[in-house]
């Protein structure tokens, strides 16, 4: 009997691992990348949160599943007092990350997974991890990739019409990876529309506090509060991915699922690293912290709006974004010059980009996009910022002189337009 058979085969490669993968080849040989691929924003811990750590490094005792009280309640009133929600600490559960809330939520509820193209690499692997079905609710491209509801209830008809009798629709506002928000008038048909048809709304929250100027974050949860559950953490607004914190808040109505999410719980991550929940309790909603979030969100605005910029300069079609660190423009234009080089798909521009122009990005496809769509999923937040130090003298600069001239710090940025524009001459 062969030894393949104890493992399950259904689990693919993201396509996002080659280009990581040629971008480490390309570093170890020493060569220039502008990598405009990795998603993680880079400001330094700020002081605050390193002294607490600091302070509760004795911490060793195994934490409540659900997460150490004091948390809970410090999430709750800030989800309250940030974006008016309705929030009780029972209400909210913590874990390493949401990314393992959002894989545990699906195991949980039954339902197909109904995902907005383009979706965060992730959750469609997870939905097939737990042998869920996933559908795609179709955007345009030359539309901005909007999300309609005309869209969501075309592609819950059609779960329908293939047997599923119950839907779990992801949001994403702001979005990885357009940058898009969802507006206030989608949101209440949304709500109108899924408390009809008895849809669970899984709503991925984490950028909540990274939006530029002029866009306000508004959740579904303030119209469907019994429908929706909140996904988000410390990983993007505060620089925190490695701390490894997330949360979860379900509905008040439904304490069975809660009470399920801490069985999950137990029976596996048991509880986040103590340190890390004291250090965030005392904390993570302090004054000082959040001016912090929001003068990091300012410095992620003004580097997503330069590329933004750069590349509509370029005649390049790409939604502007309003939140996140990230833009998905659409080289369709170029589509024949492209065809004589023989890129055809979203993958072959992402390596044929990285080995003539040195700019590492992701291919469209990983999102959830037909692989000839040739757009790219572009992020903002690793350029200029590749160490600590740079990191930090971004921060000082900023604090310095504003956004004034801010660009002059950002000569990668700056360069990385510049092969894009080298990239769209060559092949008009
Ligand atoms: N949702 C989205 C849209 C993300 O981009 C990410 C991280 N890349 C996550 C969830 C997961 O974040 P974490 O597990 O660090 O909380």
């Amino acid at each position: 009997m062969p030894l393949t058979k104890f493992f399950t085969t259904h689990f693919t490669d993201s396509a996002t691992l080659a280009i990581n993968e040629r971008v480490k080849e390309m570093w170890a040989q020493e060569q220039t990348v502008f990598h405009l691929g990795f998603g993680e924003s880079r400001f330094p811990v700020h002081p605050l949160l390193r002294d607490a750590l600091a302070q509760n490094v004795h911490r060793k005792e195994y934490l409540p599943t659900h997460g150490l009280p004091e948390l809970r309640t410090a999430v709750a009133s800030f989800y309250q007092n940030t974006f008016n929600i309705p929030c009780e600490s029972p209400q909210v559960t913590i874990a390493p990350g949401s990314k393992l809330l959002l894989y545990a939520v699906q195991m949980i509820l039954d339902g197909a997974l109904l995902l907005p193209t383009p979706s965060w690499v992730s959750y469609h692997p997870q939905a097939t991890m737990l042998k869920k079905k996933s559908f795609w609710i179709p955007a345009k491209a030359n539309e901005g990739y909007i999300l309609t509801l005309e869209n969501i209830k075309k592609t819950w008809k059609l779960a329908q019409s293939k047997g599923h009798k119950r839907g779990l629709l992801l949001l994403n506002s702001p979005n990885n990876p357009t940058g898009g928000m969802l507006d206030l008038a989608l949101l209440k048909d949304i709500t109108a529309y899924c408390r009809h048809e008895g849809i669970l709304v899984l709503s991925d929250e984490i950028y909540g506090m990274v939006t530029f100027e002029g866009n306000e974050q508004r959740s579904v949860a303030e119209f469907y509060p019994e429908g929706t559950i909140i996904f988000s953490g410390v990983s993007k607004n505060l620089s925190l991915g490695g701390w490894r914190m997330g949360y979860a808040i379900l509905p008040k109505t439904m304490p069975e699922v809660t009470k399920i999410l801490g069985t999950v719980a137990s029976e596996t991550w048991s509880a986040v690293a103590a340190p890390i929940q004291w250090a965030l309790s005392e904390v993570f909603d302090t004054e000082g912290v959040i001016d912090y979030v929001k003068e990091m969100a300012i410095i992620h605005g003004l580097r997503t709006a330069y590329i933004w910029h750069g590349l509509t300069q370029l005649k390049v079609l790409c939604p502007k974004p309003k939140g996140a660190f990230y833009l998905f423009p659409n080289f369709g234009f170029l589509k024949r010059g492209l065809a004589k080089k023989g890129i055809k798909t979203s993958e072959d521009l992402a390596t044929y980009l990285l080995n003539h122009y040195q700019i590492a990005a992701l291919p469209a496809s990983a999102f959830g996009c037909p692989s000839t769509e040739l757009s790219l999923r572009l992020s903002s937040s690793f350029l200029d910022m590749e160490t600590d130090e740079k990191a930090q003298n971004i921060l000082d600069a900023f604090r310095q002189n504003g956004a004034k001239d801010f660009i002059q710090y950002l000569p990668n940025l700056q360069n990385a337009i510049f092969r894009f524009g080298d990239f769209v001459k060559d092949h008009q």
